[in-house]
């Protein structure tokens, strides 16, 4: 296959599951293409090992891609999170910026969830971010209605990336009116994945932002397989035959939509 330029929009390369080989994996990954890789956190105890990583990985070599953090507290560990927690992510945006804020957003999907608890913590995040001028890595499971209204209630300008995709053409459309793009994985390469193909086609190579979310959404015929950064290209494959363009032109779209909802990629 033809070689592209391509940005991982999410990727925890940080996951300790990854801590045996994780410098093959980012060659592999440069040599797939991979230049780029987005880490979003997850949980406040987390970051350190993040950023130090990132820091680590600022520029794209031969033996690894450019690593690029982004800081939040995820919805699915809503129970971890403590208002402190807040003012040190605070404190962190003040030494530097990191590229968004993320993922954070609202998951509804286990019984257990604290609804109220998740809406709070991530409002606290919008808000945050509103005030550093960041985008949002936003991880959002059946709950995309609220989300947006919440986005919408709050004046939300920052835009960003609405991480694995999975709603409706509508809900799409929205969240495209209000400055994000789209994040396309492993869900893509399921033939079965009907409905999020035909939104793909429908929505046309703009919408879109490449992603793995490694180590997890194991791609179609890599299922119980630790996800990794280099499979990035297999995902690509299946947006060229969706979408029915030039791999180059597709590449270079795909890696623009990324540049305009994280302005920072560029610096
Ligand atoms: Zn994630």
């Amino acid at each position: 296959m033809i070689r592209f330029r391509f940005c991982d929009s999410h990727c925890h390369l940080d996951f300790s599951v990854f801590d045996p080989k994780r410098r093959a994996i980012m060659r592999q990954a440069v040599e797939a293409g991979v230049e780029v890789i987005v880490v979003p956190g997850v949980r406040a105890d987390d970051w350190d090992k993040l950023l130090q990583l990132c820091r680590q990985h600022q520029q794209l070599t031969t033996e690894a891609p450019r690593l690029l953090p982004a800081l939040g507290l995820h919805p699915c560990f809503v129970s971890d999170h403590q208002q402190q927690h807040l003012i040190r992510l605070e404190e962190l945006l003040r030494q530097q910026l990191p590229i968004a804020l993320g993922e954070l957003g609202l998951d509804f999907w286990s019984p257990s969830a604290e609804p109220e608890r998740q809406f709070e913590l991530l409002q606290q995040q919008l808000e945050i971010a509103h005030a550093y001028r960041l985008p949002v890595l936003l991880h959002a499971r059946k709950c995309h209605d609220q989300l947006i209204q919440l986005l919408r209630r709050m004046r939300f300008e920052q835009g960003g990336i609405v991480h694995a995709f999975s709603g409706s053409r509508q809900q799409a459309e929205q969240y495209l009116a209000l400055g994000f793009k789209l994040g396309i994985g492993g869900a893509v390469t399921y033939p079965r994945a009907q409905r999020l193909r035909r939104t793909v086609k429908e929505l046309g190579a703009e919408a879109w932002v490449l992603e793995t979310d490694a180590p997890d959404m194991p791609l179609c015929g890599k299922q119980g397989q630790v996800n990794r950064p280099d499979y990035l290209p297999d995902v690509f494959q299946v947006m060229v035959e969706l979408l029915q363009q030039p791999g180059e032109t597709l590449a270079q779209q795909f890696w623009s939509n990324t540049l305009a909802v994280l302005p920072g990629l560029k610096a």
